[in-house]
């Protein structure tokens, strides 16, 4: 029988320039044309650009776009977007529809609002935007049927430096790319002429109903809550993680399924997560820039969705104290062309050298450059989250688990093994159908896990964009490969197989403090992580020191993928960056509190005065009002307290804000702005508990977590 209900493949990819939609627009010769540009990185010529260009535009006006825009990724790690129409005058006068392939491959746009960490000064303006034509072009549709066509575009100076966070990652997967494939022939594997990493971002996020979203200005203005008290359950009876999905979240998901669908991102998996309104997308994974463009229409996807829900989409690390916060947990692997995953540990891993290979480099890689793996997850809004209970802690290590640990360690000390040989799990059913164990158990403490044929980075923040977390990776496994090929072709051919032995077992008793299968949460790690050297690095601001260190300057440099002035630029960019959140959460609580909080304590002060003073009236005698009387007395000293803390703040954060380098404020506004909000919010909290509910000036943690 026909169904009429529309199936997802009918649909699915219909808002994206996608190689169907390019051979129906396009003629065969300019499509293989295209196509060759996109696989083989060759440059666009103009004449080429041109043809696609009108390809293009007739496919996005069949679709109801009026307008273009060259998407980009500046420094602030958000997207930004300008839209022209298509509308144009002619030397006649004439109003005409154009789109060329100049308008196409480059923009210019004022770059002077855009952060630039003092790259360019503010009367040097030029900024352009260029084609990324690998990551796929898309149309968003808006009101009455109309659309926007979106390029997506990397965003540099007038002297080529990257102004955004798309070029470095472009750069970061060349280099993985000449690196692996030089390292793959001398392998061998000269058939390979092509290595890739493939990404998938599992994004985690809370829904809020709009209306409880509406009355709290902390997350209007931060994005995260400022005060609140504990609601009286919490996450505690894991009744929230892969439970049944309320009907209006359910429904929420289903549009935006479809919405992302249509631009051709394969959501796959959904399902509740460990706090109470906290959801989880992933899509399939993909090549790392499409991946990291895909996951910026996800988040944004997702908060427009929310709206015609009446939800409101939450995408800060940590919205709410006490219960989970938010991350995005970045998987990596590396493909080559002709499909092998480097990472796959195959039937017999102890005797895959290739296998072998690549995970201790990988290992080697994030060991030494584990301060580096630490600062690409560092965010302001991640500053509650790592360390805290349920998040990685700050310092990094590798889980392997243990049965991989031991394939390798047979292997270093020469003796064949064949521990991991598939094992099966006895389910004692018999009609189950037989598992197969994997490589690996889960371990979901670990901040960076091997999880079967991929590492599963877990610190990076909710909010965060993935350029950052696999700029680095990818750069580290480069440099990684670039010394073992480096090695290899040091020896004759025959030698190989024995070098790339020694070099496994070399690399692995160099680097194996950095494996920790056990629980990263513990206070014995913290011990004995510092016993093996392993730095912990605790916070954000320290963390940017090592952007510029003379190794990171060596490292990026070598192999293209940010010079020593980029990487100065960004260090300053995410000071400014922590600075500002901090200025705007400071802002926020002092005006919450004298806007809000205080006259609210005063007026039940006031209330509770008038009882007191009636009951007093009525019989004279004070036993009638003594629980009044109390109540009244304990909000004496907490409306001192709340005064005073908030009078300190607020001369502690403008000191802090007089300060004159990035660095000096971000210190003082870490050591002595931040904790002095600490203490505001605890005593906020004590008063916001003890007000009656018509006083309190916010919808409480009760209110916002368990909406209907
Ligand atoms: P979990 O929550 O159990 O870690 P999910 O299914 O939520 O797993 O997410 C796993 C993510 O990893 C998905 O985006 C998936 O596509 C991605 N992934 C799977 N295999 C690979 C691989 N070889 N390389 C990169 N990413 C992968
Ligand atoms: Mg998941």
């Amino acid at each position: 029988m026909e169904s009429t209900t529309k199936r997802i493949t009918d649909y699915f990819g219909e808002n994206v320039f996608n190689d169907e939609v390019m051979q129906e627009y396009m003629s065969l010769d300019t499509y293989k044309e295209l196509r060759e540009v996109i696989d083989s990185g060759k440059s666009l010529g103009l004449d080429l650009a041109n043809r696609v260009a009108e390809a293009m535009k007739e496919w996005a006006m069949n679709n109801g776009a009026t307008h273009y825009t060259h998407w980009f990724q500046p420094l602030t790690g958000a997207t930004a977007e300008k839209h022209d129409s298509f509308i144009s005058i002619d030397k006649h006068g004439k109003t005409i529809l154009e789109f060329t392939g100049k308008n196409l491959s480059k923009g210019e746009a004022d770059a002077s609002s855009f952060p630039s960490g003092g790259i360019r000064a503010v009367f040097e303006a030029r900024g352009y935007t260029v084609w990324d034509c690998s990551s796929p072009a898309f149309i968003k549709k808006i009101a009455n049927d109309r659309a926007i066509l979106y390029i997506p575009t990397a965003f540099c100076s007038y002297n080529g430096e990257a102004l955004d966070k798309k070029t470095p990652l472009l750069r970061s997967m060349e280099a993985l790319n000449r690196e692996g494939v030089r390292l793959m022939h001398l392998l061998g594997y000269n058939d390979v002429n092509k290595v890739t990493a493939n990404v998938g971002g599992e994004q985690e996020y809370f829904l809020i109903d709009k209306k409880h979203y509406d009355l709290r200005p902390d997350l209007k203005f931060t994005g995260r809550t400022l005060f609140g008290s504990n609601a009286p359950k919490g996450q505690e009876q894991n009744d929230q993680y892969y439970a049944s999905i309320k009907t209006r979240v359910a429904n929420f998901m289903a549009e935006l399924n479809d919405e992302l669908w249509k631009l051709g991102i394969t959501a796959k998996t959904q399902h509740n997560e460990a706090a109470p309104c906290q959801h989880e997308l992933a899509p399939i994974f993909c090549t790392s820039n499409i991946a990291t463009d895909q996951n910026q229409i996800i988040m944004d996807t997702m908060k427009k969705v929310a709206e015609k829900f009446g939800l409101v989409c939450l995408l800060h690390e940590k919205p709410f104290a006490n219960v989970n916060g938010s991350g995005k947990h970045n998987n990596w692997s590396v493909l080559t062309d002709t499909g092998l995953n480097l990472l796959k540990p195959g039937k017999n891993p102890s005797s895959n050298t290739l296998f072998l290979l690549a995970i201790t480099a990988v290992i080697a890689g994030v060991d030494e450059y584990a301060d580096l793996i630490r600062t690409s997850a560092s965010n302001p809004g991640n500053e509650h989250r790592l360390g805290g209970h349920e998040a990685p802690p700050s310092i990094i290590s590798v889980y392997i688990g243990d049965d991989l640990q031991n394939v390798i360690d047979n292997f270093v000390a020469g003796n064949s093994s064949d521990v991991a040989q598939k094992q099966f799990i006895d389910t004692g059913v018999n009609y189950l159908a037989e598992l197969s164990k994997d490589t690996s158990d889960r371990n979901r403490t670990s901040p960076f896990a091997f999880t079967g044929n991929k590492f599963e980075f877990r610190m990076v923040g909710s909010s965060a964009t993935l350029s950052n977390p696999n700029t680095t990776i990818n750069t580290i496994v480069a440099e990684m490969f670039a010394r073992i090929a480096n090695e290899l072709e040091s020896v004759n051919e025959s030698e190989r197989q024995n070098k790339v032995v020694e070099i496994i077992k070399r690399l692995y008793e160099e680097h194996k403090r950095v494996i920790f299968n056990g629980n990263n949460y513990s206070k014995e790690w913290l011990r004995e992580a510092k016993k093996r050297g392993l730095n912990n690095i605790t916070n954000c601001i320290d963390a940017y020191e090592s952007l510029t260190t003379p190794k990171s300057v060596e490292l990026f440099g070598k192999h293209k993928v940010m010079s020593e002035v980029e990487l100065q630029s960004r260090r300053e960019i995410y000071l400014d960056v922590y600075n500002k959140v901090i200025n705007i959460e400071a802002r926020t609580m002092l005006m919450m509190v004298k806007h809000d909080m205080i006259p609210a304590i005063i007026e039940y002060k006031n209330k509770l005065a008038q009882t007191i003073n009636a009951l007093n009236t009525v019989s004279g005698d004070k036993k009638l009002s003594s629980t009044e009387g109390k109540l009244l007395s304990t909000f004496v000293p907490l409306l001192d307290n709340i005064y005073s803390c908030m009078m300190e703040l607020e001369r502690i954060h403008s000191q802090a804000m007089r300060a004159n380098t990035s660095k000096k404020k971000a210190i003082l506004l870490r050591d002595q702005v931040v904790p002095l909000m600490e203490k505001v919010r605890v005593n906020v909290d004590i008063a916001e508990k003890l007000l009656p509910k018509d006083l309190a000036p916010y919808p409480n943690y009760a209110d916002i977590l368990f909406y209907e």
